[in-house]
């Protein structure tokens, strides 16, 4: 329809303008017509693919987290938490930036590419030969450069990533470098890293320039020899000069289409490659399904645990058995203590308890039954409470922190707790009371309170049973104190598992087992494995020593 216009235009150039207007008005408003619709259209499509688009990956978001929460301690184990946020933030978005641009980009170039090409060769046969022999030349040199400027722009994403680690490295661990005066060092290495990015950047830039540059010519050349070649079949009344001037902007069109075709190519890789990553962990099932087997009517629920030549290895670390046949028993309402040097086992018999692993070898029992038959959401919302060394609070308020423990819990049971858990008194003492946001940007609490959180946190639910991994880090006498007029109270009516750490809690446990790489060492009361005078009352005798 332009080369009609174009027609029209070269007829009346010596005619009166009233029979120019008279020509030229069909044809216009035809154009404009087609015009709108497309302007329309594009309307349309963009809002649909936007649409399409973020709900592809809200469901993606949504599913991964779903897979990735649902995932066997192990798997966080082995992975890295920031690598999985990537997963759920850059690689979703990089996978729906390409599944847009495919559908929009190179549904539209695809299409305009065949079209352009059947209408040139409508227009002219002969020169639209003559231009896909060039074109195919010119795009084969042109792929050339370019796959050598994709691989010089993946080196310097991996130079980019490596720089980023570092900085990463050096701000979490900013105490520690700060506390050995590495400012400079850490400066000097991520300075290292980033100007070896920006060579690499500067290479690219260059690269980019020359083909940039080459490619205007060579275009601009394709312009001229098609003036050039269509003028001299206009000579021999061949080609209207309106046929040359549509064929000018459909070869045109042909070329933004390749040129766009040709860098979407890259993007598809890279977003074929961010879905399957974000695919790989969908996919993923865990071997300890988060719920489902047979739950113990809870009026014939005694709390009785008992370990049958438990073996057991991290599947990080299959060769180092961390624990190896170890008969244990947890009777029902007493208080079981674990004693031993770090590293022996302690907290990995509480892993096991709650079934965060399964043992390489023998059986846990609860009430006679296999651990690994038991409904695992049941046996943790319900029957197990554990008490982490480390106890992790989320940044919201205390009530929300603790009622975590049973989500429908009343403002009432929750003080109720917090009063067994000799914390109703200190959290009464902040000015927002239970409201007090923790964490974050909240009022940052102490080890000894965070601990007593914890612990109404897990008093909630009503354990039948009650595994309290001591602290590591060392809390003040007073707070040790409060803490430990917590935990009396806490374990009343009970089956409790007490992972001592340090000795001065155990004095009343009513059995001590003293494990030692993995092996029960010892068993008793305090007052039998003093008498006993083996590991345990070294043990002893060693802390006495310290505390004069
Ligand atoms: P304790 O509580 O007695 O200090 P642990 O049960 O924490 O001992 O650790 C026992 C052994 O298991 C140690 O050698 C420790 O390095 C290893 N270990 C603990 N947790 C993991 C884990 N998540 N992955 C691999 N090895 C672990």
């Amino acid at each position: 329809m332009l080369g009609d216009l174009v027609n029209i235009v070269s007829r009346f150039v010596h005619h009166s303008p009233i029979d120019y207007l008279v020509e030229m008005g069909r044809p216009t408003l035809c154009l404009l017509a087609i015009y709108g619709s497309q302007g329309l259209l594009t309307i349309g499509y963009i809002m649909l693919l936007s649409q399409v688009g973020e709900r592809v990956a809200a469901s993606m978001r949504k599913s991964l987290f779903d897979a990735l929460i649902r995932q066997d301690i192990a798997f966080f184990d082995a992975t890295r938490t920031g690598h999985l946020v990537s997963r759920l933030t850059a690689d979703v978005q990089e996978f729906k930036s390409s599944f847009k641009l495919v559908i929009s980009q190179g549904l539209r170039s695809a299409t305009q590419i065949v079209g352009c090409i059947t209408s040139l060769y409508v227009i002219s046969p002969k020169l639209t030969a003559a231009m896909i022999t060039v074109m195919t030349a010119l795009v084969s040199s042109g792929a050339l450069i370019g796959s050598f400027l994709r691989d010089l722009s993946r080196q310097s994403q991996q130079q980019i990533a490596r720089a980023t680690g570092v900085a990463d490295e050096s701000l979490m661990n900013v105490r520690t470098v700060r506390a050995f005066a590495m400012e400079n060092v850490e400066s000097e290495s991520y300075a290292c890293e980033v100007n070896k990015a920006c060579r690499i950047n500067e290479k690219l830039g260059t690269g980019i320039a020359i083909f940039q540059g080459l490619s205007n010519v060579v275009l601009n050349c394709i312009v001229l020899g098609t003036i050039f070649a269509g003028g001299s079949l206009i000579v021999h009344e061949e080609l209207s000069a309106g046929d040359l001037m549509s064929f000018l902007v459909a070869s045109q069109t042909v070329q933004r289409s390749m040129a766009n075709l040709s860098v979407l190519f890259g993007q598809v890789v890279r977003g074929l490659s961010a879905g399957s990553r974000v695919f790989e962990f969908m996919d993923l099932t865990p071997t300890i399904p988060v719920q489902g087997g047979i739950k113990i009517p809870f009026h014939s629920l005694l709390g009785h645990v008992q370990f049958h030549n438990v073996s057991f290895s991290y599947p990080t670390r299959p060769s180092d058995v961390v624990l190896q046949d170890l008969n244990l028993t947890l009777p029902p309402c007493r208080v079981v203590a674990l004693v031993g040097l770090s590293g022996g086992g302690k907290s990995t018999v509480a892993a096991l308890l709650e079934r965060f692993y399964n043992p390489t070898q023998g059986v846990i029992t609860l009430d006679g039954k296999d651990l690994r038959t038991l409904d695992p959401a049941w046996l943790r919302s319900s029957v197990i409470s554990l008490i982490d060394q480390e106890p992790m609070l989320f940044s919201t308020t205390i009530i929300e922190n603790i009622r975590f423990g049973k989500p429908g819990a009343t403002d009432q049971e929750v003080c109720a707790v917090a009063k067994v858990a000799n914390a109703d008194d200190f959290i009464r003492g902040f000015p927002d009371g239970y409201q007090t946001i923790v964490g974050e940007r909240g009022i940052a609490l102490s080890g000894g309170q965070k601990q007593r959180l914890a612990i109404a946190r897990a008093l909630l639910k009503d354990p039948t049973i009650l595994i309290m991994d001591e602290a590591t880090s060392a809390l003040d006498a007073q707070a040790e104190k409060a803490v430990q007029t917590a935990l009396d109270q806490a374990a009343r009516g009970r089956t409790v598992l007490l992972i001592a750490h340090r000795l001065s809690t155990i004095v009343n446990a009513d059995i001590i087992y003293v494990l030692v790489n993995g092996k029960i060492h010892e068993v008793g009361t305090h007052a039998e494995l003093l008498k006993k005078q083996g590991l345990y009352a070294e043990l002893i005798h060693w802390q006495n020593m310290q505390h004069k």
